[in-house]
């Protein structure tokens, strides 16, 4: 059996630098450091920075300063860092550059009297953050969500930056043909395609999909879609543990793709294990 691997796979530049930001508070600070969640959706990288010393929290009421706290790659609502500042801790910004774009779009979009409306999962952190921006007035499309739109209305588009391409294609369709006046922004990171783009190309050569990545993580369950959107048998994991030998029986070739969040260490795991299964 033969095993191809996706052209893009695996950790994107805004969690590599995410990691990079953290690993260096660490290595040069005597506080505590923390971070506000986990710093990326993957809990084996997670677990291995715990024992590095960095640490989720999720309220700041848990911890007492001084201390550091590193704002992931998705980012947070402006209200949140002040929050921390105003309680004494000295706040370190890992926000994605790709991220950081869109939420100056939507304050922009907010300022120049748009509705401004984020193709985006309700309850992604990087969509509340993207949300704060625009005062906490924006409002979110998905297909649980769509918003009614009045011709006459000035709506101001962008999207979470890990959503499919083909999704806000819809979504654009959705708003020029309802009003008259739309300022859209296309905030889809490049590594965000690229993933999705080699995902879907690999979907069409291989019988079976193996897409490695936190359960948690909004871009590798996309991919996961994109896998099967191909026809192809596709298996989420997160770990090579999870791997079944009947998944590739009489099977010719076997696809690996993985998510932005996704460490190369673990990739190579599951490479490895899925050569010694078949
Ligand atoms: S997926 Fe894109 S926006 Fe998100 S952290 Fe990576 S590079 Fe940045």
């Amino acid at each position: 059996m033969e095993i191809k691997i996706a052209e893009n796979a695996g950790f994107c530049f805004g969690v590599m630098r995410a990691l990079n930001i953290a690993k260096k508070v660490r290595n040069e600070s005597d506080d505590d450091v923390y971070t506000f969640g986990p710093l990326i959706h993957n809990m084996q990288a997670v677990k291995k920075m715990e024992e590095e010393g960095i640490h989720p929290i999720y309220n700041f009421s848990d911890i007492n300063p001084p201390a550091k706290i590193i704002i992931r790659s998705h980012g947070v609502p402006p209200q949140t860092v002040e929050e921390a500042e105003k309680r004494g801790f000295d706040v370190i910004d890992a926000t994605c550059p790709f991220v950081r774009r869109v939420q100056k779009f939507a304050m922009e979009l907010k300022n120049e009297g748009y509705r401004v409306i984020v193709f985006g999962d309700d309850e992604h952190p990087e969509v509340k953050g993207i949300i704060g921006y625009a005062d906490g007035k924006a409002e979110t499309m998905n297909l649980k969500h769509t918003p009614i739109f009045n011709a006459n209305e000035k709506i101001g588009l962008v999207s979470q930056t890990t959503q499919s391409v083909k999704g806000f294609i819809k979504a654009v369709g959705y708003v020029v043909e309802r009003v008259q006046e739309a300022k859209i922004y296309n905030t889809i990171c490049s590594a965000t395609y690229l993933r999705q783009k080699s995902t879907e190309d690999l979907g069409k050569q291989v019988e079976i999909m193996i897409v490695v990545g936190g359960k948690m993580s909004a871009n590798t369950g996309r991919l996961a879609e994109i896998s099967r959107s191909q026809g192809c048998e596709t298996h989420h994991i997160e770990v090579s543990g999870e791997l079944k030998r009947e998944w590739f029986i009489g099977k010719e070739n076997v696809g690996v793709t993985a998510g932005a969040s996704t460490p190369t260490w673990i990739i190579e795991d599951v490479i490895k294990s899925i050569k010694k299964i078949i």
